[in-house]
């Protein structure tokens, strides 16, 4: 697999440039951009820039970071998700950037939605979404999240979208953590069942040892620290013939206090042993 790096990891510490020039320099092959810290970027340099970045190093664009709660939108809410993702799409095409991760919804009432209208307002949503990013030549990665806050949680249930869906273009965020969060992966084998052709994004995370409810994504930690069973997780990954990211992806505030250099440098290190 391939090293990546997601901006979230240093988010609160770092900017987009400074991440491009820490990545290149610890030899990762992809950066997942944040759309927020793109449009922080964009108001003191220029698209052209990036381009040329990009043009230059062996640091490649992969995959926009997100677009959220993309399920039972209002009209209102759907004019602000299509406004952003068309962004995303038009500087996807701009920069050369093929993937954007779409996330559903997280709410309080979200337990209460039925699996059968979770399932249709998916399949719409990811589907309208798709229509839109077509002609950008961009591809949807839809990312369950395991706890009961979101809509979409297991993998079992986003494969299911995903296949109902029935497009080259939409396909599955696998993200350790959250995957971790439903059951604690007690269902780890449905990573076989998810073709190859569906895996479109990896991301890697590992996370302390707490009780389902109080776990959160302020809890992840760097692989291999925490009790996620990683070394399984890409054992399926590469039987499947899996050869893309696999991108760190941390929200650990202990992290967003040090320095990004080191925590940059210390991502890639702990990360490079599950490719
Ligand atoms: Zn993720």
């Amino acid at each position: 697999m391939k090293l990546g790096y997601n901006e979230a990891t240093c988010m609160k510490h770092s900017t987009l440039e400074q991440d491009l020039i820490l990545c290149e320099k610890y030899g990762y092959d992809y950066i997942e951009i944040r759309l927020d810290m793109l449009q922080d970027f964009l108001k003191r340099d220029s698209v052209k820039n990036l381009q040329d970045f990009f043009g230059s190093s062996r640091l490649k664009p992969y995959a926009f970071n997100s677009i959220e709660d993309i399920n039972f939108c209002t009209p209102k809410q759907k004019e602000t998700l299509l406004e952003l993702f068309t962004f995303g799409c038009e500087m996807s095409q701009t920069i050369g950037n093929p993937y954007m991760i779409v996330v559903p919804t997280m709410g309080k009432e979200m337990h209460k939605k039925s699996k059968e209208e979770i399932f249709d307002d998916s399949v719409q949503i990811l589907n309208q979404l798709a229509d839109v990013a077509k002609p950008y030549g961009v591809k949807l990665a839809f990312e369950p999240i395991g706890d009961k806050r979101w809509c979409v949680r297991s993998l079992d249930q986003a494969l299911e979208i995903v296949q109902e869906v029935n497009r080259p273009d939409v396909g599955l965020a696998l993200d350790a953590f959250n995957l971790y969060l439903y059951n604690k992966l007690e269902n780890i084998d449905t990573i076989d069942n998810v073709p190859l052709e569906k895996v479109f994004v990896y991301h890697i995370d590992d996370c302390e040892e707490l009780p389902l409810g109080v776990l959160d994504h302020c809890h992840r930690l760097y692989p291999g620290d925490g009790v996620i069973p990683l070394a399984e997780i890409s054992k399926k990954l590469h039987a499947k013939g899996y050869e893309g990211i696999c991108s760190i992806e941390l929200f650990r505030p202990e992290y967003w206090e040090k320095e990004p250099e080191e925590v940059i440098r210390t991502a890639a290190e702990k990360t490079r042993r599950f490719l």
